[in-house]
C-alpha cells in the first residue's frame, strides 16, 4: 500500500506527535545535533518511533527535521549529510509495522534567503536535495517538509524533492495569529499559500506547529475553504509553550485534542498528528476518535 491508496479506504490518516522533547527526555544535550543521534543512540530514536506506531499512528516522521546540508553545517556536521539522512530513514522503517508509512522530516535550513539574508534559492535547493536523495535512497515512502517560516524556501524543499524522486510530499508551512489574521513570519496568507502549493502537486498542504489546537481549527478551516477538495495536514502543537522552574511545558493534554475532533473530522481528507509538546496519548486519543469515524462506506 501506498499513501495514496490509503485514501481509497480511509479519511484520515494519523501522523506521529513531537519527537525533539522526546529525544530531550532521553538524554540529548542542549547544543548536540539531533540527527547526530540516528547514529550515536539508534535505540533511543527506534524507541520514539514504535511509541509512536504503538500509540496508533499511521505514518512517523523520520528523525531528519534538521538534515539539510546547511543546517547540519551550523554543527560541522554538513560532510555528513547522506549518511545522518539515510540512517534516520532506516531507523524508522526498520520498526515500521507493515501497512504503515515512515515520511522523510525535512524542515528550514536555518538561513534566510536573499535578499534579506544571505543564501541563494539554488543554494537552499541543492541543499535539501541531498537530503531528499539519502531520504528517497533509504526508502521513505513520502516526505513531510514542514515548520516553513518561509514560502520561498519550502518551494526549493518541493523542488529539491521533485528532482531526486516521484515520491509523494506534504507541504506544511507555520502560522501566526495577526491582528490581520493569520500570516507566516514571512507574511504568506492563507489563500495565497493553497494557490501556491496546489500547483506543486503536493499530496497535501497545511500547517503545522505554532498553535494549538484551536487556533489550527481555524487554520484548517480557512485552508479547506480556499482549498476545495485538497488533503489538509494539520498538526498543532499542545497548546503554547510556557517555561516551568526551568523547562519547557505545554498547556493542552489530549482532552483538549479531544474537544475539537468534532471541528477537525468536518474538514477530511485530513493528515493529522502533533507537533511540539505533543506525546502518545495525544495520538491514542486521536486514534479512537478516528476509529469511530474513518471509514468511508
Ligand atoms: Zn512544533
Amino acid at each position: 500500500m501506498n499513501p495514496q491508496n490509503f485514501f481509497d479506504t480511509h479519511d484520515i490518516l494519523l501522523l506521529d506527535g513531537a519527537t525533539g522533547s522526546h529525544l530531550i527526555a532521553k538524554g540529548l544535550p542542549t547544543g548536540e545535533c539531533p540527527e547526530l543521534w540516528n547514529i550515536s543512540h539508534k535505540k533511543q530514536v527506534q524507541e520514539i518511533a514504535v511509541m509512536y506506531f504503538t500509540a496508533g499512528s499511521d505514518a512517523v516522521l523520520t528523525n531528519t527535521f534538521g538534515g539539510s546540508f546547511l543546517k547540519l553545517s551550523s554543527y560541522g556536521l554538513q560532510n555528513r549529510t547522506h549518511e545522518l539522512n539515510y540512517a534516520g530513514a532506516r531507523n524508522a522503517i526498520e520498526v515500521k509495522p507493515s501497512g504503515r508509512f515512515v515520511f522523510g522530516s525535512i524542515g528550514p535550513c536555518g538561513k534566510i534567503l536573499l535578499p534579506y539574508g544571505e543564501v541563494s534559492e539554488d543554494e537552499v535547493t541543492d541543499s535539501f536535495r541531498l537530503q531528499a536523495k539519502s531520504l528517497a535512497d533509504a526508502g521513505v515512502d513520502g516526505f513531510m517538509l514542514e515548520t516553513f517560516l518561509d514560502i520561498r524556501e519550502l518551494l526549493c524543499a518541493v523542488n529539491a524533492v521533485k528532482q531526486v524522486c516521484e515520491l509523494p510530499f506534504l507541504a506544511s508551512l507555520t502560522y501566526q495569529l495577526t491582528p490581520r489574521g493569520f500570516y507566516t513570519m514571512m507574511g504568506t496568507g492563507i489563500e495565497e499559500e493553497v494557490a501556491i502549493l496546489i500547483e506543486t502537486g503536493a499530496f497535501a498542504i497545511g500547517s503545522n506547529c505554532g498553535n494549538g489546537i484551536a487556533n489550527m481549527v481555524q487554520v484548517g478551516q480557512q485552508l479547506r475553504l480556499a482549498s476545495g477538495a485538497m488533503k489538509l495536514l494539520l498538526k498543532p502543537n499542545a497548546g503554547e509553550p510556557v517555561l516551568k522552574d526551568g523547562v519547557t511545558c505545554y498547556t493542552e493534554d489530549a482532552s483538549d485534542f479531544k474537544k475539537h475532533f468534532f471541528e477537525l473530522g468536518a474538514l477530511k481528507p485530513l493528515i493529522l498528528g502533533g507537533c511540539c509538546g505533543t506525546d502518545a496519548e495525544h495520538i491514542r486519543t486521536l486514534r479512537q476518535l478516528i476509529d469511530k469515524t474513518n471509514n468511508k462506506p
